[in-house]
């Protein structure tokens, strides 16, 4: 770093064959974890099996706990937090990082099901961000729980299975399409089935529907009412390009984070300060909720790791890493950015000093101390980054978690992967940036 000028270094510049190789090898991991955590709830389960292959066991509230040992606590089967307990003492402070496993997608109402034009369809809602119109015409799965008054729970899967049929919600064919009518929240219904048994003779699409669900999962209409249900892209991750060096898939924001952080806090021994990486629920509409980065969960966590040691002293000296997706520049859409300060595809994590909108309302605003700390140990671990906004002033906008963590007096930047299409069914990420932000949380616990 001692060149007068600054200019961004692409990963296939900088590094060595073996490492790209290494970045690869990496995100074979990370398409696993995808497919595997298509929901929130899917993405804890499989966090906690991979975590309980490390030797992670479920954290207890008031239980002594030394240096090295490795715990996890399940927050209601939606938020997973996952330590490794450090040899200094709580009060110099922990060394956090926190990314959500929230994806945006439609959710199933609690009275979805009906019959019109021969055909059954189920009323989604949908949740967080979207481009309605790009959620039609495309295979989609249904995964969730039913949750029933007698107190037992029957998980959903039906769509991820090579052999699984899929759902579809439609849209108009370009033949009628004269009045060009954007897609509206109230369009996207899915279509669940259009056959009948001949003896029926009202709601007979409704019926035979109901009937296959009974069957399957012993349940009936108002098991709805009490169910999480949700709509997500049946496609699984894949290679993109020819040299295979970026990945599509659903859900990469914010697993794109969330996984890098998870798999760098498995790497650590035993690390000098307790270590803890948030995968959490909610961040999509507003961090909300019992299982978001809001909620007094967080905090009770990092209060008990403290063991009786001066918390309001461990908060104060910890640090936290925002691991949260950035926009890489689109050159298909260059109005929609500022050249200047654009993150780009290949060249490392992207630093966002602030985010927010109109302003940088609503934005954490790191401290400069702080990130000119972290940078210097990025710099030291040969760390490729890249400082970043996201897209032009006052074209939109957007947070993250940092803000609700600078809320409880901990010290928080945002970083994490550049990405294109962000929140479509099936996002684009580069596989040396991925890999690249395991490195920089590694080096972050690692050296904080
Ligand atoms: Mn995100
Ligand atoms: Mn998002």
């Amino acid at each position: 770093m001692s060149e007068l000028l600054y200019t961004p270094k692409n990963a296939y510049e900088v590094l060595s064959a073996e490492e790209i190789k290494e970045a690869y090898d990496y995100c074979e991991g990370y398409k696993k974890f995808l497919d595997n955590g298509k929901t929130e709830r899917t993405c804890v389960s499989y966090s906690i099996e991979i975590a309980k292959a490390h030797g992670f066991v479920e954290f207890v509230d008031g239980k002594k706990y030394n240096a090295g040992d490795k715990v996890y606590v399940n927050q209601k089967n939606k938020s997973a937090i996952f330590a490794v307990i450090g040899s200094e003492s709580p009060e110099k402070g922990f060394n956090i990082t926190a990314g959500h496993i929230d994806a945006p997608r439609l959710d199933i109402r609690p009275n979805p099901l009906y019959e019109d034009g021969n055909m059954a369809y189920l009323k989604t809602h949908y949740y967080g961000g979207i481009r309605k119109y790009q959620w039609t015409t495309i295979p989609l799965s249904l995964i969730g729980v039913i949750c029933k008054k007698d107190g037992t729970t029957v998980n959903v899967n039906i769509g991820e299975d090579e052999n699984d049929p899929v759902f579809y919600i439609t849209d108009l064919l370009p033949h009628l399409a004269k009045d060009n009518k954007p897609i509206q929240g109230e369009d996207l219904n899915i279509v669940i089935g259009s056959s009948f048994d001949k003896e029926e003779k009202e709601n007979k699409i409704k019926k035979a529907v109901l009937k296959i669900l009974n069957e399957k999962y012993g349940v009936t209409e108002c098991d709805f009412q009490t169910a999480e249900l949700t709509i997500v892209p049946a496609a699984k991750a894949k290679d993109v390009g020819l040299d295979r060096s970026l990945i599509g898939s659903y859900g990469h924001d914010d697993r794109v984070c969330s996984y890098p952080a998870f798999t760098s806090l498995l790497s650590l021994d035993k690390p000098e300060k307790t270590s803890v990486a948030f995968l959490v629920d909610k961040e999509e509409i507003g961090s909300a909720g019992i299982t978001g980065m809001r909620s007094a969960f967080v905090t009770d966590f990092l209060l008990a790791l403290c063991d009786g040691y001066n918390a309001r002293i461990a908060f104060k000296n910890s640090a936290a890493l925002s691991t949260d997706v950035g926009a890489a520049f689109d050159p298909t859409f260059p109005e929609a950015y500022e050249k200047r300060n654009s993150a780009f595809i290949n060249c490392g994590p992207a630093i966002c000093k602030y985010t927010g909108s109109r302003g940088k309302s609503g934005a954490s605003d790191a401290c400069p101390e702080f990130i000119a700390k972290l940078a210097g140990i990025f710099d030291a671990n040969n760390v490729l980054y890249q400082f970043c906004e996201l897209g032009r002033i006052d074209q939109g906008g957007g947070g993250t978690v940092a803000q609700f963590i600078a809320d409880r007096n901990i010290e928080v930047l945002d970083v994490g992967v550049a990405m294109l299409s962000m929140h479509a069914p099936y996002e684009l990420a580069s596989k040396t940036d991925i890999y690249m932000l395991h490195k920089l949380c590694k080096a972050f616990y690692e050296n904080y």
